[in-house]
């Protein structure tokens, strides 16, 4: 009979190794991020220190082989990094998703040897990566995009404009979807790697937005954008399978920020409620106010499972589509909740800036939006199943 590729009853039972990787970042996360938290919320930027501080610790490259300078970490241990730091700052944990689950994915399966030579050493070491396909008009339907890129020779020339994409302020490396044959539908879609600075390639605006404040969202402009045909990552017209199977698995990264946000808003709601009185006693005292706590961390607990047992599927090399877009549809829908009753919990105090719950209920909303709204996860859930 073939064994089960993990346990059940390990889901959430760490390895010491994991347990060990989770706690150093916790710390980190705590010590470092937490204090620059609101005044990077506020000045809509990532602190440049910060930056250099996720590179050293190795977690801008969790899942680079050693050989190109990464830690040669496994899929879940890039999710345990997203949910850690996304219970303090879900800005800085969709940067760090964005790099580990989109973009050194992208490239590790990928790109051929003289590109992860050239790419995933800078990416492990001080480069920032953006993965950028949607468009203004192909969002949900993202193989309708319209960038073109045009064969020249041994080049391509991009024309184009892409919208929304995450990490572009800082990114040194973009992964751009384009297609070189608008008949050919999503199989003229191509995945090229582009750097910055490159003529032609310019950032156009930067989104003022609801929520994840200090985590850039440009616009990306090509205007005769010549790029060397040996930046085609993969094969021409294979962009829309690097696209759907990045993005299976980014999806659980998003998973993994909606149960860390949601995590850190449960937290600061518990310690608040211990903290706070009225009528003679802390409010946590109140069977009202348990019964709501013991509810979100119920919510929390089974966002967890789910976020786990995609990841652990996904490390195991089984089936994970169906499991993964339950992690992002649910655990999405967790943090909009448990963010939101973590502002009652909090009275007035929740509703203002002094305090942390404010933001994560305003980070929350993006959940149910990027790397496939809810309805595209039900669509795809549905799809496996019916
Ligand atoms: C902060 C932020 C960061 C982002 N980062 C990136 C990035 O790094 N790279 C990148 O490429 N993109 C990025 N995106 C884009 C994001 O992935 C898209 O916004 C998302 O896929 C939804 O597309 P849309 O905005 O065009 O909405 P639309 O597709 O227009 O959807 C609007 C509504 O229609 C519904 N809808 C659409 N089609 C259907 C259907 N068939 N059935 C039922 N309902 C449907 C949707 O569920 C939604 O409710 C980002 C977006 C934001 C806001």
């Amino acid at each position: 009979m073939s064994q089960p590729a993990f346990q059940l009853a390990a889901l959430t039972h760490l390895s010491d190794d994991e347990r060990m990787f989770r706690d150093t970042v916790r710390s980190f996360a705590s010590a470092e991020i937490a204090p620059l938290v609101r005044s990077m919320d506020e000045a809509q930027q990532m602190d440049e220190r910060l930056l250099k501080q996720l590179f050293d610790l190795g977690l801008m490259g969790i899942e680079i082989p050693e050989r190109y300078g990464g830690s040669e970490g496994s899929f879940f241990e890039s999710i345990l990094a997203v949910e850690e730091i996304s219970s303090v700052d879900p800005a800085v944990g969709v940067l760090v998703d964005v790099q580990n689950t989109l973009c050194i994915n992208a490239l590790r399966r990928w790109a051929n040897e003289e590109q992860k030579k050239r790419y995933l050493s800078r990416l492990a070491k001080d480069t920032i990566g953006a993965y950028a396909l949607s468009e203004a008009t192909s969002g949900s339907d993202a193989f309708a995009l319209e960038t073109r890129a045009v064969r020249q020779g041994e080049n391509y020339v991009l024309n184009g404009q892409k919208l929304w994409i995450t990490n572009a302020k800082e990114a040194g490396i973009f992964i751009v979807f384009a297609t070189v044959d608008r008949s050919a539908g999503y199989k003229g879609i191509t995945a090229f790697l582009v750097e910055r600075g490159l003529p032609g390639f310019t950032l156009g605006r930067k989104e003022d937005k609801l929520g994840i404040r200090a985590s850039s969202t440009c616009e990306l402009i090509f205007r005769d954008c010549v790029v060397p045909g040996s930046q085609v990552l993969g094969e021409p017209g294979k962009g829309y399978k690097i696209a759907i199977e990045t993005l299976n698995e980014g999806r659980i990264g998003i998973g993994a920020q909606m149960l860390g946000l949601a995590q850190g808003a449960w937290q600061h709601a518990v310690r608040w409620a211990k903290k706070r009185k009225q009528f003679g006693k802390s409010i946590v005292e109140f069977q009202a106010m348990q019964f709501q706590l013991a509810e979100m961390a119920m919510e929390i607990e089974a966002a967890r499972l789910l976020v786990y047992n995609a990841a652990r599927l996904k490390d195991a090399g089984e089936e994970f589509l169906k499991e993964a877009a339950m992690a992002k549809y649910f655990a999405s829908q967790v943090a909009e909740r448990v963010a939101s009753l973590a502002v009652e919990v909090y009275g007035g105090s929740g509703f203002v800036k002094d305090y942390p719950v404010e933001k994560l209920y305003r980070d929350a909303k993006i959940g149910k939006i990027y790397e496939g709204t809810s309805f595209m996860q039900l669509a795809t859930i549905a799809k496996l199943m019916l």
